[in-house]
């Protein structure tokens, strides 16, 4: 396609940006440096727009999951996008921007990637495919890693979107083929070797690994990338027919098929999976979802009792009962569960049940490491385990950069982040991991965001209409704000993103 002018040169100021349409194609006008640019303008993750983001310096947040983009180029930053946005030849003449679109413009593109080359016969293994194993392995290669790279996981199914798998995927909204996060090419093109295969012993002082089938191999270089499962209630009937817990897509499969004719569903834990889950049942048209757990407020302790209230709310509006302060006593049924008897004695009729009661690290192969008391490997902050030995997401327990407390966060983005931390120190770069946690939900339509860490807050601030799910509240502990929570509002998310990259916990009165 020719030049073409699209906008005035006045319409894109210094800091500012516009998305226009060339053709039938989307573009993102911005300017940073008084240079102006173009690049696709739909965030590669999730297809948000990236004009409703937010610009700091040249860091162009997605107003969405915060995947944050170079815009003086488009490399990608930060995840949960995977790829870069495309850059289109763009300029200015006589007070007119003009912007040159190839023939069959693609919005983005993988980040450029190293393949195995002869004579470089380093073998490096990341053992877990999910969230951070996917991550880690993408980024060994775009680091330049041009040795042997081997995947291992021990599900069929390449990595994929797990966060979906308790809402658009169960909520029947998104089709199987949303789930994947590259096609099967992609392993092929960045020679990664996919290796299905349950691991039973990683040995960190050996870096060595024993499958399944007795074989075992021995690597220069190893990243932990296991995740966690799903704890589940050890009470009578606990294991009967339809009830289920959900980590993997063939959990959610099984969780969607049972609930093709069910009526009657109930979710055991008020987490973000369990209330998730609920939401996507009531979506898919199940009549009768019943909530049940021990807190009082959903979320009180994790996003303050104001926006628990909240969302609790929100989910009574759509139709979800709730039977809280109280736990599960049994579950009866016979070739599957018809009932669920709580501790207060009631007694609920149910063709299915979710359990969401939390998750423990799948650290049990792991022979040599420090493991802490909740499962995970605790690590310095560069997530080394042992010498060519690195670790990242569910499994990691690391030093929080803000406050140096031991943490481990279960979080999409964070495993994905770390990923790409453990790949790069593995090659040498004695990083530091220092990167913002963000956790985002989505519930009943509603998309709630959360930055950084706040565990054990002595005060929250908001701002905004909480029961109109557009507000943002600030989690303060000992006058420093460690935590905020918005729906509606991912503008001021976005800031307080950028505030904590940049420096240490911002006082108070950010939150005023
Ligand atoms: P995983 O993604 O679990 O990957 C670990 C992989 O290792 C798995 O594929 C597993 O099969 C494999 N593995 C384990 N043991 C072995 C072995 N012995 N041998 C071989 N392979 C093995 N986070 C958010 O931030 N936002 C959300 O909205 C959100 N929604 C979620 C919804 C659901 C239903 C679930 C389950 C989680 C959600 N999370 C969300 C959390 C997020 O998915 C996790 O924090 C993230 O997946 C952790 O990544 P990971 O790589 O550490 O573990």
């Amino acid at each position: 396609m020719a030049r073409r002018n699209v906008a005035r040169s006045t319409e894109i100021p210094n800091g500012g940006m516009k998305q226009i349409t060339v053709g039938s194609t989307d573009v993102l006008l911005v300017r940073v440096d008084g240079r102006v640019a173009a690049y696709g303008a739909h965030c590669p993750h999730y297809g948000a727009p990236l004009a409703e983001g937010t610009l700091e310096g040249s860091r162009l947040l997605c107003p969405w999951h915060q995947a944050v983009f170079d815009v003086r180029d488009g490399d990608l930053l930060e995840p949960p996008a995977l790829d870069c946005l495309a850059a289109y030849p763009c300029g200015e003449a006589d007070d007119q921007i003009w912007v040159e679109l190839p023939a069959d413009p693609s919005p983005s593109h993988r980040p450029r990637m190293a393949s195995r080359q002869p004579g470089e016969d380093r073998k490096i293994a990341v053992v877990g495919a999910g969230a951070a194993g996917f991550a880690a392995a993408q980024e060994l290669r775009r680091a330049g890693f041009a040795g042997s790279l081997v995947l291992i996981g021990a599900e069929a199914d390449a990595p994929y979107d797990r966060p979906n798998l308790s809402k658009a995927y169960l909520s029947g909204e998104a089709p199987p083929e949303w789930l994947p996060l590259r096609p099967p090419e992609f392993y092929d093109e960045a020679d990664i070797e996919r290796r299905v295969a349950r691991v039973e012993a990683v040995g960190v002082t050996e870096r060595t690994v024993r499958f399944g089938d007795g074989t075992s191999e021995t690597y220069d270089g190893l990243i932990l990338a296991t995740g966690a499962e799903p704890r589940r209630l050890d009470v009578p009937g606990a294991d009967l027919g339809s009830v289920f817990t959900l980590r993997s897509l063939r959990d959610a499969e099984r969780i969607a098929a049972a609930a093709e004719d069910a009526q009657r569903a109930v979710v055991v834990g008020a987490s973000f999976i369990g209330m998730e889950v609920a939401s996507s049942l009531r979506e898919r048209g199940i009549d009768q979802v019943t909530v049940v757990a021990p807190e009082e407020i959903p979320f009180a302790r994790l996003l303050g009792e104001v926006v628990g209230r909240a969302v609790l709310a929100l989910h009574e509006q759509h139709g979800v009962s709730f039977h809280l302060g109280t736990t599960v006593e049994r579950f009866d049924g016979d070739d599957r569960v018809r009932s669920v008897t709580l501790a207060d004695g009631k007694r609920l009729e149910a063709d299915l049940v979710v359990v969401g009661v939390g998750v423990t690290p799948r650290t049990r192969m792991v022979e040599g490491a420090d493991i802490a008391q909740d499962g995970g490997i605790n690590v310095d902050a560069r997530l080394l385990v042992a010498d060519g030995v690195y670790t990242a997401g569910d499994i990691a327990r690391f030093p929080d950069p803000w406050t140096g407390a031991s943490v481990r966060i279960e979080h999409w983005r964070v495993a994905l982040q770390q990923g790409q931390t453990a790949a790069r120190n593995l090659l040498g770069a004695e990083r530091s991991y220092r990167r913002v946690p963000f956790f985002w939900t989505r519930q009943h339509g509603t998309s709630i965001g959360v930055v950084g860490h706040a565990a054990g807050f002595d005060a929250v601030r908001i701002h905004g209409r909480p029961q109109e799910m557009d507000f943002v509240a600030y989690l303060l502990s000992n006058g420093r704000v460690h935590g905020a929570v918005a729906a509606g509002r991912g503008d001021r998310l976005a800031a307080f993103h950028e505030m904590l990259q940049r420096g240490d916990l911002p006082s108070a009165s950010i939150a005023d």
